[in-house]
């Protein structure tokens, strides 16, 4: 099952197979942060601060471009 990783750069959504490069298709930054789809799998801790920021930046950015 692919995962869902979010451009570091750009805040895109990318979906990324296992064996393929961790690379944003839209601007190919290669920093992406997982995405958390699944509460129970809190790994690793720092990743999920990254995300939390990361998401938050970009709902602002959405939500700038809605209005
Ligand atoms: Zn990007």
């Amino acid at each position: 099952m692919p995962c869902i990783y979010i451009c570091g750069e750009c805040g895109s959504e990318n979906e990324i197979k296992p064996k393929e490069p961790i690379k944003c298709k839209d601007c190919t930054y290669r920093i992406m942060y997982k995405k958390r789809t699944d509460k129970s799998m809190n790994i690793n801790i720092d990743i999920d601060i990254d995300i939390d920021i990361d998401i938050d930046r970009y709902r602002q950015i959405q939500s700038l471009e809605i209005d």
